[in-house]
């Protein structure tokens, strides 16, 4: 064994050997796995081991089509041929409308990344798969390239790869501790002595949490017993003449797929049980829970009344084995928040399937920096400080009762909340506000109108979209009040501030106290990293804010480039203060009522920044605005943030002031063009294609991507992000969605929604550069029907800016 190494990747499941695999292929062989036991001795021995390219958004396709494609070469691999069922074909089941939407979305986003799904009606299910019932169905998504793969195979074949190519695996060698040295290297002990690492991965499955615990971390990851059985022959499958495509099924919480020429069914039953919460047996290795087929009778029964044939066949194997959650399902896959050099791919519940592609993006993540696709989705950052072993569990538990279920947009469950809340949180509900979760914080959307109102879910507009029209018709007519919580906010000081923020930001950094402005940071690739507004208060301090879910991740980023001799602090005031946003026409009448200072356009133009009180409270105020109205960023400390908010709702009065939610901003924000970090915001795209070249000073002497862009720039863009005004007025064009011009896919939108102020439906979305024109025409794939659509000027909505600089 090596005792010094690049990498050492800790977990000889499917996870560790895909990324020692990838390490490799992104071209370091000078790396390591080191397991426990043997290869695929914790949870991939057991596992059904279905390969499905069904992803909810397109990294998660993204990387499904790589495992796939990389499981069939491994399969067709005449020196290490694996077993791996290619394109069985798979159904994902569906006895609702709105169910049939999500997966007309789905059908349209995954279009974009080359992967061609189905809707199918119930009959074409039953034609595709003999042994179903079409009671109660009413139809399905196809995936085409449905599978399953040996388990123990591939991650043979994959270390057997990673060998070749120089790396080494060790078994029976437990990683015992783990130990950061000054220059962020590590000391990876072992039983069989010690092994300093660059870098070290913890897939370490459902020991996690012990791995974790070696560099002092707790990951929001979280156990299930999960079951299966495997069933005798039955002849129907033998007489078909084909495999049977896979199913799964979000009304009865099952998957079935073929076995020899048996079933394998598993079950997500909703009396589901957590494991190893109290810590794991050391002994627990190729090893199972004991069987509880009792616990998934209700399940069983929907198993049952779909496929009949199960009731005349006998069952000979039950599987329980344990599954691995997160707090929103998605797996953790990149660097550990707060840790140097420290990477994980953990939280796997389908890391069969996706292991694959998660290994290949960890890769990449290692060796370059970035990935090809944004990986926030996986991004273990995407979590701030909130979750604790009591959350994850109660998070993975309802997650596992629903897990064919996908969330409809704007849907947030229910277990775990409220989680993060400001003093305001029962004052706003008490005036009816409906609430979202924005990285754990109880966000206001809207005010209901009455207090058994419930929102229809669904992907079409619904019955919130009169509510949200009122409120924005208060906000461009009169004046609302909301409140921002949960948005991050550093405070930096010393005299480096400025050339720090100077390296980090594409372009001009205020510098004069008194001033905001609004900069973006880009990878050394030159892609958007993050956006941040930069206030400098009078007194000297340093205000960097950006989105609410990026505080680890902006705060990683930030540290990882200040130089030791730089005299600059960070330091997080984000779970301290929270914004209160004052917007429209009256907020300057509102704001002088309860405020000494001097209001006046004159005296407080657009981006300026100020301390004052608002009645009583502290506070710091920013002349910005995310709606397009003149509008005031109220930043108050928790603490005195009920007493501003009474300040100004009893000096509201006199304006017709009101409440409006994060729907409403939604509405207006698209309307004004601008842009939402991680949806518009992608570090697969740089500045100039992402419309904000206003933003990048090309002549500065340097900052981080500069060189990047400089190289990138003779090329040309790819793609552009245009603004886009649908024909139709039924439903948003959806995240995802694809933009076409004949049958060719030339476009993804990245955001939509109505524009009340405009009255029209509007969508954000980038499409190849050569089509990016003004007044072309295009056609948008809006849950399986095609919309007629344009590309606008971006922003139609007060395009002078003469309402915020009222
Ligand atoms: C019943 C069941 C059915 C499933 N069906 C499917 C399916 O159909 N499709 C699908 O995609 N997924 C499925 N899954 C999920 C899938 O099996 C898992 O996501 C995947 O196996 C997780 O792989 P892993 O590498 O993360 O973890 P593991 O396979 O648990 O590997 C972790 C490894 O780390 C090692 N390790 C831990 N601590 C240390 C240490 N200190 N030092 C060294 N090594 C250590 C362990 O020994 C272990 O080998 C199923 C799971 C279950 C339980």
């Amino acid at each position: 064994m090596r005792t010094s190494t690049r990498v050492v990747v800790i977990g000889g499941g499917i996870a560790g050997c895909s990324t020692l695999y990838h390490l490799t292929q992104e071209g370091w062989s000078d790396v390591m796995l080191l397991e426990r036991n043997e290869l695929t001795s914790g949870t991939t021995w057991h596992s059904a081991a279905q390969v499905t390219n069904f992803g909810m958004n397109q990294t998660m396709v993204g990387l499904k089509t790589h495992s796939i494609q990389l499981y069939k070469e491994l399969a067709e691999d005449p020196d290490y041929p694996i077993n791996y069922h290619h394109a069985d074909g798979g159904i994902r089941l569906a006895n609702t409308e709105d169910q049939m939407d999500g997966y007309r979305h789905f059908a349209s986003m995954a279009r974009g990344m080359d992967v061609h799904f189905e809707v199918i009606d119930a009959a074409e299910c039953a034609r595709r798969h003999p042994l179903i019932s079409t009671d109660n169905l009413l139809g399905g998504l196809w995936d085409p390239l449905d599978g399953d793969i040996d388990p123990a195979q591939l991650c043979q074949a994959l270390a057997r790869r990673a060998r070749k190519a120089g790396a080494e695996v060790h078994r029976n060698t437990p990683v015992t501790g783990l130990r950061q040295l000054p220059d962020d290297s590590w000391i990876v002990s072992t039983d069989k002595g010690d092994v300093h690492a660059e870098i070290v991965v913890n897939a370490g499955g459902y020991r996690v949490n012990e791995v974790g615990a070696m560099m002092g971390v707790h990951h929001p990851v979280a156990s299930m017993e999960h079951q299966y059985f495997l069933t005798e022959e039955i002849p129907a499958i033998r007489e078909a003449g084909h495999r049977m495509p896979l199913l799964r099924c979000p009304i009865s919480d099952y998957y079935c797929r073929q076995e020899k020429n048996g079933l394998l069914v598993g079950f997500y039953e909703q009396d589901c049980k957590t494991w190893g919460m109290d810590g794991i047996d050391p002994n627990f290795v190729n090893a199972l829970c004991p069987d509880d087929l009792d616990r998934v009778t209700d399940v069983l029964e929907g198993a049952f009344a779909r496929m009949p044939a199960l009731m005349d066949t006998g069952i000979h194997t039950v599987v329980n084995g344990p599954i691995t959650y997160t707090i929103d399902g998605a797996p953790l896959v990149g660097p550990i928040p707060g840790k140097r050099n420290a990477f994980c791919i953990i939280g796997l519940r389908a890391g069969l399937g996706e292991g694959g592609g998660h290994g290949w993006l960890l890769a990449q993540q290692i060796v370059h920096g970035e990935a090809c696709y944004d990986t926030w989705v996986i991004d273990p950052r995407r979590f701030t400080g909130h979750t604790n072993v009591e959350l994850t569990a109660l998070k993975a538990i309802e997650d596992y009762q629903n897990e064919f279920r996908f969330h409809f947009p704007h849907e947030h469950r229910p277990a775990g909340r409220p989680v993060k809340t400001t003093p305001l949180t029962p004052v706003l509900a008490a005036e009816g506000a409906a609430f979202g979760v924005v990285n754990g914080w109880e966000r206001m959307e809207y005010i209901k109108p009455a207090a058994d109102f419930h929102e229809d879910y669904g992907f079409r507009f619904n019955n919130v979209f009169d509510i949200v029209a009122g409120e924005v018709a208060t906000v461009r007519n009169a004046v609302g009040l909301t409140e921002v919580n949960g948005f991050n906010r550093f405070e930096m000081t010393g005299s480096g501030v400025h050339d720090f923020l100077d390296r980090m930001i594409c372009g001009s950094v205020p510098r004069r106290a008194g001033k905001v402005g609004l900069g973006y940071l880009l990878n050394e690739q030159g892609m958007l990293k993050s956006e941040a507004t930069i206030a400098n208060l009078p007194d000297g301090r340093v205000w960097y804010g950006s989105a609410a879910a990026s505080e680890c991740h902006d705060m990683d980023w930030l540290q990882g480039h200040l130089r030791k001799d730089e005299d600059v602090q960070i330091r997080s005031l984000t779970n301290d203060h929270t914004i209160l946003v004052l917007a429209g026409p009256k907020s300057r009448d509102v704001l002088q009522a309860v405020s000494r200072e001097d209001w006046s356009r004159a005296a407080f133009p657009w981006l300026s920044v100020r301390s004052c009180f608002i009645g009583i409270a502290p506070a710091v105020v920013m002349s910005v605005s995310f709606s397009g109205e003149l509008a005031y960023e109220i930043h108050l400390p928790n603490n005195q943030l009920y007493a501003g908010y009474l300040a100004l709702r009893r000096a509201g009065e006199a304006q017709g002031m009101k409440l409006f939610g994060s729907r409403a901003v939604e509405s207006m924000r698209l309307e004004k063009g601008y842009l939402h970090w991680k949806s518009d915001i992608l570090t697969e795209f740089d500045p100039f294609e992402t419309g904000l070249a206003r933003f990048v000073k090309m002549d500065k002497p340097d900052f981080i991507g500069k060189s990047a862009l400089e190289n990138r720039g003779a090329a040309g863009p790819r793609k552009k992000l245009v603004s886009l005004i649908l024909d139709n007025t039924d439903a948003p064009a959806h995240g995802g969605a694809s933009i076409m011009i004949a049958d060719t896919v030339v476009g993804t939108v990245t955001s939509g929604d109505w524009g009340h102020r405009v009255n029209a439906n509007l969508a954000l979305g980038f499409v190849d550069a050569e089509f990016a024109q003004i007044d072309q025409r295009v056609e948008i794939d809006v849950l399986g029907s095609r919309i007629s659509a344009q590309i606008i000027a971006p922003g139609p909505y007060d395009p002078d800016y003469t309402r915020v600089r009222a």
